[in-house]
């Protein structure tokens, strides 16, 4: 039976790993020493490695695991990543007879310029520029860019599940609350994660329903969101422009 498994990392990294019993292939392996140790406490042959975006927090345990067991690497077309032997972007596809597992890659932009996503029936692998109760910060796109991109996401069936790269829930329900006080499924997901992490587990995956009715990234047409963005901004943003309110709330996020 196949599994995905958080695979911590640094201070707040995830490198999902997705095996069965014998294979595996990791996404984003910012550092090699916690997948060696995964891959050999539990007797594992890597398949693959996927990349999401050039980010060292991503990519920096490429070159060794490379070096270690000869490992295809698939990863984003349009960024510049060492050792990516399948470069993929916009309507590839790939296949993992072994684990059962064929992803549809998207391109993401905003995060970063070429940032790509991995979607499946179920889930997706996100990389940064979707988080729980939150999004990326705009490196290199434009917030356009990532507006697109985050709806390309959030338009996904609602069970999928949303398999970003950190632990942020509780760095950014916060600002998730100041935006909309009165979201009472805000409110209770803020009482789940502070649970979960008490004891330590991770908050992650979490799923599209709950993004769509918690996370201010995916709500930008919501009236309160609205009218918090342009208090606390002292603008008046242009009725029914969706994109206005993205990013001026990308914007004051950078400044909370
Ligand atoms: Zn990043």
């Amino acid at each position: 039976m196949t599994k995905i498994f958080p695979i911590p990392a640094f201070e707040d990294n995830y490198i999902w790993i997705v095996h069965n019993d014998q294979q595996a292939i990791i996404v984003d392996p910012g550092d090699a020493a916690p997948v060696i140790q995964y891959l050999e406490a539990n007797n594992l042959k890597l398949l693959a490695i996927l990349v999401t975006h050039h980010h060292r927090d991503h990519t920096g345990g490429i070159g060794k695991l490379v070096e270690l067991y000869n490992t295809p690497v698939y990863g984003p077309r349009r960024e510049k990543i060492p050792n990516i032997t399948h470069p993929l972007g916009e309507g590839d596809v790939i296949e993992f007879s072994q684990l059962n597992f064929r992803f549809s890659v998207i391109d993401i932009p905003g995060h970063t310029r070429g940032h790509i996503a991995y979607l499946w029936d179920g889930g997706m692998f996100c990389g940064d520029t979707l988080f729980t109760c939150g999004c990326g910060k705009i490196f290199e796109g434009t917030p356009e860019q990532l507006h697109h991109s985050l709806q390309r996401l959030a338009s996904q069936p609602d069970d999928t599940l949303v398999y970003c790269t950190h632990e942020y829930t509780e760095y950014n329900t916060p600002f998730a609350l100041i935006c909309e006080p009165g979201n009472a499924a805000l409110k209770q997901r803020v009482i789940d994660a502070d649970a979960l992490r008490e004891q330590n587990k991770p908050t992650v995956p979490s799923t599209i329903r709950l993004e769509k009715a918690t996370n201010p990234f995916l709500r930008c047409k919501e009236p309160e969101i609205i009218q918090h963005i342009e208090q606390h901004l002292g603008v008046k943003l242009p009725a029914n422009d969706e994109q206005s309110a993205f990013s001026a709330l990308r914007k004051w996020r950078d400044q909370f």
